[in-house]
């Protein structure tokens, strides 16, 4: 398996980054997730107008042009002849000292790329649903640190998978501050109420994934029913007629009881199955060509 790190590609024995990158030290760096279906990276360059955003946010300059990272992610792809594949793109402060301050970081950032082929649940449980139960920990807030910047600091979300895990679950309700619902560990969250699709909105704590967005358009374009950015409570959440979870690595999966509460009958809604449907459509018809 070939790595892109910092304009070469490597074996993966030889992958390697200094201890002293304050992306390791510190978590000081961003990241991507991204997938490539039936021969199309998905939404490149939405995920690398995010993935500048969140560098520009911590103030991290990525060292080379938007289109040569969309190269390397091609190139990547093609030599580990890779066409459905899963891409994590990293990009991380840079060698310093052992203080926090980036400015003794004088090497320039790593790039990594890594491109392979992962399912975040079991296969059967996209048809199946998934249980979910709401944990402890509660995603951070704007006033401290966005939780709109994908970074490679994912401390609060580990803390709440581990949390679902123990309590026997397989993804993690977080709350926000206020106690409303932000999104799960590391994808976001919808509700289908009387016909209308909700989901929370970037402020509450959501970050603002490329699914939920693809999903949102494919709710309004295709199946023509209503989507609401809206604050939603754990209470809409156990009366929602349907629920399901988006995200790169997870895709759609519907979720059929969260905190034993049984999501309307227990098994995935229509919305949601249409949803899965159409966004398959999408992803196998659309994207840049890796060819
Ligand atoms: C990446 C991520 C998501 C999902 O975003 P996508 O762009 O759909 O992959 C949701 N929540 C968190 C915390 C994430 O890091």
């Amino acid at each position: 398996m070939k790595i892109y790190l910092d304009g070469k590609l490597v074996e993966k024995e030889d992958a390697k980054i200094s201890v002293f990158d304050h992306g390791l030290l510190y978590g000081d760096g961003v990241f991507e997730g991204i997938r490539a279906y039936n021969g199309r990276v998905f939404r490149l360059k939405e995920h690398l107008d995010r993935l500048w955003a969140s560098a520009k946010t911590i103030n991290l300059k990525i060292p080379i042009q938007q289109k040569d990272m969309e190269k390397a992610v091609i190139e990547t792809l093609l030599s580990n002849e890779l066409f459905d594949a899963y891409i994590r793109l990293i990009v991380t402060r840079g060698c310093g000292d052992l203080g926090l301050d980036p400015i003794k970081c004088t090497m320039p950032p790593s790039l990594v790329i890594i491109t392979d082929t992962i399912s975040l649940y079991p296969e059967e449980l996209y048809g199946k649903g998934i249980e979910i139960i709401t944990v402890p920990t509660r995603r951070m807030t704007q006033d401290s640190l966005s939780p709109n910047i994908k970074s490679l600091n994912y401390l609060n979300n580990i803390l709440a998978k581990m949390e679902a895990v123990r309590g026997g679950a397989m993804e993690a309700i977080m709350l926000n501050s206020e106690g409303y619902v932000a999104e799960c560990s590391g994808d976001n969250i919808f509700i289908v109420k009387n016909g209308t699709l909700y989901t929370p909105p970037g402020p509450e704590g959501a970050l603002l994934g490329i699914t939920r967005d693809a999903v949102m358009e494919l709710a309004k374009n295709k199946l023509k029913i209503p989507v609401r950015e809206e604050r939603i409570s754990i209470y809409n959440v156990y009366n929602a007629d349907e629920c399901f979870l988006t995200g790169t690595a997870a895709e759609i999966v519907p979720v059929v009881s969260v905190d034993s509460r049984e999501i309307f009958n227990g098994e995935p809604g229509k919305v949601t199955i249409n949803l899965i449907k159409e966004f398959k459509d999408l992803t196998r018809s659309t994207g840049t060509p890796i060819k």
